[in-house]
């Protein structure tokens, strides 16, 4: 019998997720044994024309991660979505922007600046940037075009099931191949983990009180936290009632607060706005002045709320510079807000 071909790509990321996948440890024999892989350029040297000459719906899924960035990763994720009957979009950045995704606080052009002319280790008194199409001697070299905005893949393409995480767990990713091997999948769109807050699975949960009251945040790398207690009750701020479970717990198990990294749960629109309203509504003080003194820790609110999720949120990003946005990108843009 066919074994069911499969595909893995990475767009915009740090290589964290195909993590995931050698995390299998022995597991991954059990793996390789039931599949073929057909793409996996982290590992293996398969080209672009491989895919393209693969027939429409060869794969029977590619789990694609990173976000999208560039023109070269809106090419590569379409022309997979025709080859794959299915798109899992692997990990927070492909599911909601993740880190790469926080550089919408930017423009391309402010990123540019900052990359090419005023970091302190560069030198480039020309003021040379990256060129799309540089022709020399009678040749022509290219490079993808840098969008200004990163997208979600689901903003991008039409995405079959997500796994969420950065990165994500192994025994979900484990889980996701078993359903699609025995084709006991969920409804399409499904976010293949819990949809229950991580507090319900944190060995902390007894000691969380059913009505919090903080008056001073601490930040983690300055305090040593108690290993038995709620960490949010000590004043650390913890996303986990906001956050999808499904990790096992394992950043408050190892006495760090959950970043939040899952995402939100089916019943949030907005990961940071209910991380941010649930932080608000647990923090006391008498007066503005001392509700303003217990916030001061938090010196990034951005990258504490929104830290895996700013392209997939209501907000998007911080502002979109019409000049630097091309027609592809304005087309792509279409339902997604600026
Ligand atoms: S989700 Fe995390 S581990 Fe995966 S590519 Fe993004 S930053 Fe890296
Ligand atoms: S430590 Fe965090 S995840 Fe655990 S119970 Fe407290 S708030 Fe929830
Ligand atoms: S505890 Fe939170 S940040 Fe850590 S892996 Fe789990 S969901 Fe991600």
């Amino acid at each position: 019998m066919n074994k069911p071909k499969v595909g893995f790509y990475w767009c915009a990321s740090c290589g964290g997720c195909e993590e995931s996948v050698v995390d299998l440890a022995e597991d991954i024999l059990a793996v390789a044994e039931a599949i073929e892989i057909v793409l996996w350029p982290v590992a293996m040297d398969f080209k672009r024309s491989d895919v393209e000459a693969m027939e429409d719906g060869e794969m029977a899924v590619c789990f694609i991660n990173g976000a999208i960035r560039t023109s070269e990763q809106v090419e590569m994720a379409e022309l997979l979505r025709r080859k794959a009957q299915l798109i899992v979009a692997f990990g927070s950045c492909a599911h909601l922007g993740g880190i790469p995704g926080l550089a919408n606080l930017f423009d391309r052009k402010s990123i540019f600046d900052r990359a090419y002319v005023e970091s302190q280790s560069t030198v480039n008194p020309e003021g040379t940037f990256p060129q799309e199409v540089t022709r020399l001697n009678g040749h022509t070299v290219t490079l993808p075009r840098f969008y200004d905005t990163v997208r979600t893949l689901g903003q991008t393409i039409p995405v079959d099931y997500t796994i969420p995480g950065c990165p994500p767990p192994v025994k979900l990713f484990q889980a996701a191949v078993e359903a699609v091997l025995s084709g006991n999948l969920p409804p399409k769109g499904t976010v293949l983990a819990p949809d229950v807050a991580l507090c319900e699975e944190c060995p902390r949960k007894a000691t969380k009180p059913d009505r919090l009251s903080i008056k001073e945040l601490k930040r983690p790398h300055l305090v040593i936290a108690d290993s038995e207690v709620c960490l949010l009750a000590q004043g650390l701020m913890c996303l986990g009632p906001a956050t999808r479970s499904g990790c096992g717990a394992v950043c408050t198990t190892g006495n760090m607060p959950c970043t939040g990294c899952l995402g939100p749960t089916t019943r949030v629109a907005d990961f940071g706005a209910k991380a941010l309203s649930g932080l608000a509504s647990v923090v006391e003080g008498e007066d503005d002045a001392t509700i303003e003194s217990a916030m001061e820790v938090l010196v990034d609110p951005v990258g504490t709320f929104y830290r895996y999720s700013l392209p997939g949120s209501l907000l998007h990003r911080k502002v979109r510079v019409p000049e630097n946005t091309d027609a592809r990108e304005s087309e792509l843009a279409g339902g997604v807000k600026p």
